[in-house]
């Protein structure tokens, strides 16, 4: 089975979210069972230069019906097993300050940037002779490519993955010709939604078959209140929508070999966790003291994470009394609000707006609560990341949070409230800080964390039977 796999985004070359996370480690998983696989993704200035490696193809031809361009393309690798990576050069599209756009939002020209991608990823496989037997396309910026495959006479099955139904790469129908693309045409009924041009839905019109990111929000998406406009372009799709939860690459993601902390743990020798948190708290400037939680969030600064729901608890919560420290960029409106509260509750509360991957892990191993908030989470990446580092988890009950994180059990390994409410969770996190004062209870709970696996093991082989699954129903649907 050979597949091409194309993303935006793909850790360790450019990440914005937890999709760079998902492109960086499912491929080299799918290339232990056997798959034979690559990965597209566009040259953004924030891959780093040492990881460019080769030029593969100085001369890329992508047409469309209205314009030719020329790309060239380099070739690295991921993981252990080599997994080869196309990035696809382009300069005037790609080399760019931001992945996406500024401030959060698009480019003018996105809706160009990614026609312009999808044609480059499929005028690779001919160009390279990958012979790819299904394409798996994630989110948005890859939706126009299972609708050119639909339409062209010898398309490939192909595989769409909705990673967050909130991006939908929504342009107006006047850009049409701007992305080759005949109004008058089938493919205009393919992209065309709502009196926009919606390359998510394209994706979901179009692919053979399609994903989300955990069997909780396969769910919810295709109900109004999660559906962002598409729950019933989903529900018309529901024979052919599957949930499968994603992993994590224990060997990135690691306490005991973390190069980015000032000292190491692991199950039954976690002493090190100890020095994580008070190095935390120097590093933050926050009173150094074992016996005060440490609550955290690492997160982008959007309405999805429910920040604003935090925002209004956390000054009463400092009084329980915890400590609170938070990683994130994003929309300028939450970024104020958080550097305000950092402000007013300086001896309690650290404010670190701006991305930064070490810090990320420091804060993963020296916390003692993760708190997740999130209005919606397709699958949500830091809870595992957290409970492999040891810190428990507080969870809005929603998504991949709730698939992966139980307090009403015999064995619970976190908090997770039900309603956004500030009260619900304030309540959560009381619940959190009084399992903490409890040492024993607390060592438990840290340890049956610790003790999840989250790794992309069973979750890669059922993408592989759904590789099977579309190449048979490619069969049924041309
Ligand atoms: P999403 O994909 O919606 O952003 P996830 O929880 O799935 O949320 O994944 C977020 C990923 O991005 C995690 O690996 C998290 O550690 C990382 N991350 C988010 N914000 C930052 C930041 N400011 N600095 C470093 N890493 C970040």
């Amino acid at each position: 089975m050979k597949v091409l796999f194309v993303a935006n985004e793909v850790a360790p070359f450019a990440k914005v979210g937890g999709l760079a996370d998902v492109a960086g480690s499912l491929p080299p998983a799918l290339a232990e069972l056997g798959v034979d696989v690559s990965v597209v993704m566009p040259l953004h200035q924030q891959v780093p230069t040492d990881v460019h490696g080769e030029l593969v193809l100085d001369a890329l031809e992508v047409k469309a019906p209205h314009e030719t361009r020329r790309a060239s393309v380099l070739e690295a690798s991921l993981g252990d097993a080599g997994v080869p990576v196309y990035l696809i050069r382009y300069g005037p599209y790609f080399d760019r300050p931001k992945v996406y756009g500024p401030g959060g939002g698009d480019y003018p020209d996105s809706a160009q940037r990614y026609a312009f991608f999808a044609r480059a990823a499929l005028a690779l496989i001919p160009a390279l002779g990958l012979d790819a037997d299904v394409i798996h396309c994630h989110d948005w910026p890859t939706g126009l490519l299972p609708a050119f495959e639909r339409l062209s006479p010898h398309g490939r099955p192909t595989v769409y993955t909705i990673h967050n139904l909130g991006y939908q790469g929504h342009f107006e129908l006047e850009v049409a010709p701007r992305i080759g693309i005949d109004p008058a045409s089938k493919a205009m009924r393919l992209v065309a939604c709502d009196g926009c041009i919606n390359y998510m839905a394209a994706g979901i019109r179009s692919a053979t078959v399609l994903s989300t990111v955990s069997e909780r929000y396969a769910q919810e998406v295709q109900t109004p209140d999660f559906g962002e406009g598409l729950d019933g372009l989903l529900r018309s799709r529901a024979a052919d929508l599957y949930g499968i939860i994603n992993g994590i690459d224990y060997e990135q993601w690691n306490p005991a070999t973390d190069p980015a902390l000032p000292d190491h743990f692991a199950p039954g020798a976690m002493s090190g966790k100890q020095v994580c948190k008070a190095a935390l708290q120097r590093e933050m400037g926050l009173p150094v003291d074992p016996d005060v939680p440490l609550v955290s969030a690492v997160t982008r600064l959007v309405w999805q994470k429910g920040l604003d729901v935090l925002a209004q608890v956390l000054p009463r919560a400092a009084k329980l009394p915890i400590q609170f420290v938070l990683l994130g960029t994003g929309e300028p409106a939450v970024e104020d609000s958080y550097r305000l509260l950092g402000r007013r509750h300086p001896e309690a509360m650290a404010i670190n707006i701006r991305y930064d991957e070490g810090l990320a892990r420091r804060i993963y191993a020296g916390s003692d609560i993760f708190v997740m908030p999130s209005r919606y989470e397709p699958c949500g990446l830091g809870q595992m990341i957290s409970m492999a580092y040891g810190t428990v988890p507080v969870v809005h009950a929603t998504g991949g949070l709730a698939d992966t994180v139980v307090e009403a059990s015999t064995e619970p390994t976190g908090f997770v409230f039900h309603g956004l409410a500030a009260a619900d969770l304030l309540f959560a996190l009381e619940r959190a800080v009084l399992a903490f004062r409890d040492r024993p209870r607390w060592e438990t709970l840290v340890a049956r964390c610790m003790a999840q696996d989250f790794s992309w093991g069973e979750s890669a082989r059922k993408y592989a039977d759904l590789y099977e699954t579309a190449l048979a129903r490619h069969g049924c649907r041309a």
